[in-house]
């Protein structure tokens, strides 16, 4: 049996957690009083890292583990990885797709129709007892508007799916278009701000989409329009975004991420024309399970010399 130390970066899900700890030698690095002497002792032998989305692991840190083979990430977004350094080491990574998919998407519809239908308010309102001195003001409305979705790829999917059901015209962007989908691409992002009510992002992070959704974006979609961010902090102008739902002249978000976890720009935190959530989209316990499974699962065959169940491409 292969008895190679497992380096742990952050804590996962602790049922995942446990297994893990239970089946390997497992050292944590994030309860380490000192980084760089576990470090410096995993060296000779540390062949595995598992890690989270948000907290990855940087081409710093692999250069100290010279005989690591794999990377095991729990999460589907690997921007936090340096994918290039494994790359160009043979480093395997793995992530965990689809087992989230649908949990993310539902997570963007209950923050797009939170924002537009100003549920978080709503609620505050019965509890404040506000109701009981008169109704509560009149909101926007999902029925009519266009869905603009930025990434179209499974969980990009899974909300066009969602949207469907709710009635509203679907365009997307994403770099290339899809010949077996029948919504219409948009090669420019701010020609689909233009045309869209609602732009949900649902991209990859990293430096190839920082930004993507700029300042031109959302003033493209305007005073009127909403935009919903399940995907990365790091795809949007979030300066800008701020800045344009302070002055109304972009309508109002509903955030799930944001560029500097767990800090939220202090701004955000008094507009009533923002619905926030605490990057909770896969949060729920059936897909945190699944998502661990396959994390234990890759690890297992990594350790028996197996194919690797959801290895990156
Ligand atoms: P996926 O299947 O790989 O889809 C990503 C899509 O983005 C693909 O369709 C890809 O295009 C497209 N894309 C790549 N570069 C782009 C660009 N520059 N502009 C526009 N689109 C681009 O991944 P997924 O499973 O749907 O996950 C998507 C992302 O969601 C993850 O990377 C992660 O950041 C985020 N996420 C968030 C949560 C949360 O809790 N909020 C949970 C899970 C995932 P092609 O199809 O042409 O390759």
């Amino acid at each position: 049996m292969n008895t190679s130390p497992i380096l742990l970066m952050a804590p996962l899900y602790p049922p995942t957690q446990q297994e893990l700890e239970s089946r390997w030698t497992v050292r944590r690095l994030f309860e380490s009083a000192d980084a760089d002497a576990l470090l410096d002792e995993l060296a000779a032998d540390c062949r595995v890292v598992v890690t989270t989305g948000g907290r990855g692991i940087d081409a710093a840190a692999m250069a100290r583990l010279p005989k690591l083979e794999l990377v095991a990430c729990f999460g589907v977004g690997v921007d936090a990885i340096d994918v290039d350094y494994c790359k160009a080491h043979g480093i395997a990574v793995t992530n965990t797709p689809d087992v989230l998919t649908e949990d993310v998407a539902d997570l963007a519809l209950a923050l797009l129709l939170a924002t537009l239908r100003r549920i978080p308010a709503g609620d505050r309102f019965v509890r404040e007892g506000r109701w009981l001195k008169g109704s509560m003001p009149l909101t926007q409305s999902l029925q009519g508007r266009k869905v603009g979705i930025v990434g179209l790829g499974r969980i990009g999917m899974a909300i066009a799916r969602r949207c469907e059901a709710f009635g509203t015209p679907i365009g997307w962007h994403g770099p290339r278009a899809k010949p077996d989908v029948s919504w219409p691409w948009f090669d420019d992002v701010v020609a689909l701000g233009r045309w869209a009510d609602v732009l949900v992002a649902a991209c990859p992070g990293g430096a190839a989409t920082r930004g993507l959704v700029s300042r031109a974006v959302l003033e493209a979609l305007g005073p009127d329009g909403v935009f919903v961010n399940i995907a990365r902090g790091s795809v949007v102008d979030e300066p800008a975004m701020v800045e344009l739902l302070g002055n109304g002249k972009l309508g109002s978000a509903g955030l799930d991420v944001f560029d500097d976890e767990p800090n939220v720009p202090a701004a955000l935190l008094t507009m009533e024309n923002v619905v926030l959530q605490p990057h909770v989209g896969s949060g729920t316990h059936p897909t945190r399970t699944a998502m661990g499974r396959l994390v234990l699962d890759n690890v297992a065959a990594w350790m028996e010399g197996k194919p690797l169940v959801t290895p990156l491409p």
